[in-house]
C-alpha cells in the first residue's frame, strides 16, 4: 500500500481510533505530523554497577535479586511501596510511588536489571521508582540511543517508537513519500543532509554524530520556513496608512500626573514613541522589549487610554487567564481612581455561554470600549465595533500567526482597517538576533528598572542545601512573606529524575510545620482552578506555592520574596531570569535560590551568570557565549523561544545563515513559481493552511 504524508495515522499498523485520539492530544494527526513529532530527549542505558559502588544522586543500573517482601506506607495521597534487592556486593532499598501492584509483581528471589535514581543516606542506598528490565530487555537496549517523546497519559514510548519506525521504513522503500524540501544548492552550500536521513537521524540516531547532522538540517529548515513567513508579514505590514488617527488628550496627561510615581526616563521615551505612532501618519507596529519588572503594563494602559479617549476601542490579550484577570483588575483600579473613560470587560474561556453572548453583543455595539482577555479575543465570534489598538502582552507566549490574526480580527471584513499593533515582551534578545527575528516590527527598549527597587539576592546551591533552603522559606513565611518553588515536571514519571510538583508538594508538607499553607499549581489544571489558586496566593491564603513554570509569565505578587527553582540546570538562563522576576516586586528584600541538581562544571558556570547579574540583556548575551553547539542532550535550553527543534541561542550562527539565504531566495519576487522551490513553497503553504505556528518573539 502506498503511504502519503497527508494520510491519517490510523492507516498505520497498530493505531486504532483510541490511540489516534491520544496522538491527537499531542498534535499528531497525519503521517507528516508524526514524522515531525521530534523526541524531547534520548536515553542511553547505563552499564551495570555494583551496589557497593553506587553514587548518591546518580542514575544507575543494578543487576539485583529481590530479597524481601513488599511493605507499604501512606503519605498523604501517595502510597509508597518498599522492597530490598541485593547483589554480591551489598543490599539496597527500592521505593515505588503509587504503584500498589508492585506487591504482587515483585517475587522474592527474582532477578532484575533495576534502573533508577539512587539516593544515599549514611551507608544505605535507595533506588527510587526503578524500572524493572528482564536480562533480555537490558541486552537489547545496551549501547543504543533511544528516542524519548513527550507523552500524554495512556500513550507509551513503545507505541510512538513503533509508529515512527513504520513510517521511516516505508519512506526508505517508497521514494516519493518524502520529497526533498530544500533545493540542492542550499544543501550543498550549508553542508546539510537530505530529508530522509535527517528524519531517521532525529528519531533513531545510531550515534551522536548522526543526531547532530540531523538536528542541524532540521533546525536550518525550521528557521528558513519561519523567516520566509516573517518576510511575508513584513511586506504586508510596511507603511500602512493610519486609519485610526488620534489626537493627544487631557486624559493621558491627567493620568500621568495622578500616578504615585514618575515614569522612568526609558518609559517616558517609549511612551513618546508610542504616542507619535498613534497620532502619526502610519499604523503602529511596535514591539516593546523590557526586562521583567521594568513597568510595561503602565505603557499599555496609557496607549489604551489614548485610543479610548479618542472614541475607539482598545484590546489587550494575555497568554493566561491568571494574567488577563490581573490586568483587568489593574485597569479597573485605574478607571475608578482616575475617573478614566474606560468601560472594560474581561473575556476568557471560563465565561459561561450566556456571559459570552452578552459580552460579544456589547463589544459589537461599542458599549464596552476596553476588552481584556486571553486568546478568546481572537475567536471567530467576536466582532469589534471600532477596534483601533491591539496589545499583546508576553508576546513570546503567543505564536507569530496568532499575533497576525489578532490584528486581522480588528479589521473584520475590511482589510484596510488594520488596527495599531503593540506587542510587549520580556525576552531579552541580543540585538544581532533581534534584527532578524523581529523583522516586521519597530522595536522600543526599556532598559532601566524603576528607582528604589531592592536588588534580589541570589544563590546557587547543590541539593544538599535543600533542607536549609526550606528552613529559610519557613522563616520568611513566619515573617509574613510568601514563596514560590518551581519544579520542571508535573508528576512522577518513569523516565525522569527531575523534581515534580505533585511529589514535591507532599514532601514539603511533611517537612514543614502544618501551620504553613502549601499548595500546588500546574499546567494540567483547569483554568478556573488555576485562577482560584493564584487568587488565593495573591490574597495571602497560600504561603508556599509549588508550581511548574506556568507562573513564569507576568504575575505580580509583591508580597512574595523567595523564588526557589529546583533543577535549575535544566532551564535556559533567560527563562530562569523570568522566573526570578516574579519576586523583588515589593518593598521587602527578595531572594532567589537556584538549586543545581547536576555536578557538571558547565551547569555551574551558566548558573553563576545569574548569581552575579540581574540584567536580562547581559544574561542573554552570556547565554549565547556560553552555549556552544553540540549540547544535544537534556531539556531544551532556551525554553522561551520554542522552535520545535532549532534554538535561537544555540543555533545562532545558523539563524544568521538562514536569514542570508532567505534574502537570496526572496530577491526573486517570483520565487514561489520556480520549479526548484516547489516543495519549499508547498511546505510553507501547508504550514499556513494547517495553522502551524511559530514561536512568538
Ligand atoms: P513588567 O514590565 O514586568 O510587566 P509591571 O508593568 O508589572 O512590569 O510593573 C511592575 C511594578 O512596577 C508594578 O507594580 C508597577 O506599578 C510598578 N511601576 C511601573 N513603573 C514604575 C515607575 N516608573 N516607578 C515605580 N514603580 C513603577
Ligand atoms: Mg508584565
Amino acid at each position: 500500500m502506498e503511504l502519503c504524508l497527508e494520510d491519517k495515522i490510523t492507516v498505520l499498523k497498530g493505531i486504532g481510533d483510541k490511540t489516534a485520539a491520544l496522538f491527537r492530544r499531542m498534535g499528531v494527526e497525519t503521517v507528516e505530523e508524526l514524522l515531525r513529532f521530534y523526541p524531547r530527549d534520548y536515553d542511553r542505558i547505563e552499564e551495570v554497577s555494583r551496589i557497593a559502588e553506587l553514587k548518591d544522586n546518580s542514575r544507575a543500573v543494578v543487576r539485583g535479586t529481590i530479597c524481601s517482601g513488599v511493605s507499604e506506607r501512606k503519605a498523604g495521597r501517595l502510597t509508597i511501596s518498599f522492597a530490598q534487592a541485593a547483589d554480591e556486593s551489598g543490599k539496597m532499598q527500592l521505593s515505588f510511588f503509587n504503584m500498589p501492584y508492585m506487591k504482587k509483581m515483585l517475587k522474592k528471589g527474582a532477578v532484575y536489571y533495576l534502573r533508577g535514581k539512587v539516593h544515599q543516606r549514611g551507608n544505605s542506598f535507595t533506588m527510587e521508582q526503578p524500572v524493572l528490565l528482564s536480562p533480555a530487555e537490558y541486552e537489547k537496549q545496551r549501547g543504543k540511543l533511544l528516542p524519548v517523546y513527550p507523552l500524554t497519559t495512556g500513550l507509551s514510548q513503545k507505541t510512538v517508537r513503533k509508529a515512527v519506525t513504520q513510517v521511516l521504513e516505508a519512506a526508505g522503500k517508497q521514494k516519493n513519500l518524502l520529497p526533498e524540501v530544500l533545493p540542492a544548492w542550499i544543501l550543498a552550500e550549508q553542508k546539510l543532509c537530505g530529508v530522509l536521513e535527517a528524519l531517521s537521524g532525529i528519531h533513531f540516531p545510531d550515534k551522536q554524530e548522526e543526531l547532530i547532522q540531523a538536528k542541524k538540517r532540521l533546525a536550518f529548515e525550521e528557521f528558513l520556513v519561519f523567516l520566509l513567513l516573517v518576510r511575508k508579514m513584513k511586506d504586508s505590514a510596511q507603511a500602512v496608512p493610519n486609519r485610526f488617527p488620534m489626537l493627544e488628550t487631557a486624559d493621558t496627561r491627567r493620568f500621568l500626573e495622578g500616578l504615585p510615581f514618575r515614569l522612568t526616563e526609558d518609559q517616558a521615551s517609549v511612551w513618546q514613541e508610542i504616542s507619535a505612532d498613534l497620532t502619526g501618519e502610519y499604523t503602529m507596529n511596535r514591539l516593546i522589549q523590557g526586562d521583567v519588572g521594568s513597568g510595561k503594563t503602565i505603557l499599555a494602559a496609557l496607549a489604551l487610554l489614548l485610543a479610548v479617549s479618542n472614541g475607539y476601542q482598545g484590546a489587550m490579550m494575555a497568554p493566561t487567564e491568571v494574567l488577563a484577570l490581573q490586568h483587568f483588575q489593574t485597569l479597573n483600579g485605574y478607571t475608578d481612581k482616575y475617573h478614566l473613560p474606560f468601560r472594560p470587560v474581561l473575556l476568557t474561556g471560563s465565561l459561561s455561554a450566556k456571559e459570552k453572548r452578552e459580552a460579544y453583543e456589547r463589544i459589537e455595539n461599542g458599549s464596552y470600549n476596553l476588552i481584556i482577555g486571553t486568546h478568546a479575543l481572537i475567536q471567530e465570534k467576536v466582532t469589534y465595533h471600532n477596534l483601533a489598538l491591539v496589545i499583546t502582552d508576553e508576546q513570546h507566549r503567543f505564536g507569530v500567526r496568532q499575533r497576525e490574526s489578532f490584528s486581522r480580527k480588528g479589521a473584520g471584513e475590511d482589510d484596510s482597517l488594520i488596527p495599531h499593533v503593540m506587542v510587549m515582551s520580556a525576552t531579552p534578545i541580543p540585538r544581532t538576533l533581534a534584527m532578524i527575528l523581529y523583522g516586521d516590527l519597530h522595536v522600543s527598549v526599556i532598559k532601566q528598572l524603576p528607582a528604589g527597587r531592592q536588588s534580589i539576592k541570589n544563590c546557587v546551591v547543590g541539593t544538599d542545601w535543600r533542607e536549609r533552603s526550606w528552613k529559610f522559606i519557613e522563616k520568611e513565611v513566619q515573617a509574613g512573606r510568601q514563596s514560590f518553588v518551581v519544579c520542571p515536571m508535573i508528576e512522577p514519571s518513569e523516565e525522569s529524575d527531575l523534581e515534580n510538583v505533585e511529589e514535591y508538594t507532599e514532601k514539603l508538607r511533611m517537612a514543614l510545620p502544618d501551620t504553613l499553607h502549601i499548595d500546588m499549581l500546574h499546567g494540567k489544571m483547569k483554568p478556573a482552578e488555576k485562577n482560584r489558586l493564584m487568587d488565593a496566593f495573591e490574597r495571602g491564603m497560600i504561603d508556599i506555592l509549588v508550581s511548574t513554570t506556568v507562573i513564569e509569565v507576568g504575575v505580580n505578587i509583591p508580597n512574595a520574596t523567595v523564588m526557589m527553582i529546583e533543577n535549575a540546570e535544566r532551564f535556559g538562563l533567560a527563562q530562569l531570569h523570568q522566573l526570578r522576576g516574579r519576586v523583588g516586586r515589593g518593598d521587602h528584600q527578595s531572594y532567589c535560590i537556584f538549586m543545581n541538581g547536576s555536578d557538571s562544571d558547565k551547569a555551574k558556570e551558566r548558573l553563576e551568570v545569574l548569581n552575579h547579574s540581574n540584567d536580562g540583556f547581559y544574561i542573554a548575551e552570556q547565554d549565547l557565549k556560553l552555549r556552544g553547539p553540540g549540547d544535544m542532550f537534556g531539556v531544551r535550553q532556551s525554553g522561551i523561544l520554542n522552535f520545535k527543534i532549532a534554538d535561537i541561542y544555540q543555533d545562532a550562527d545558523m539563524l544568521m545563515s538562514a536569514d542570508k539565504i532567505c534574502g537570496r531566495i526572496t530577491a526573486d519576487t517570483d520565487w514561489q513559481e520556480r520549479e526548484e522551490y516547489r516543495e519549499l513553497s508547498l511546505l510553507l503553504f501547508r504550514s499556513v493552511r494547517n495553522n502551524i505556528d511559530f514561536p512568538g518573539i
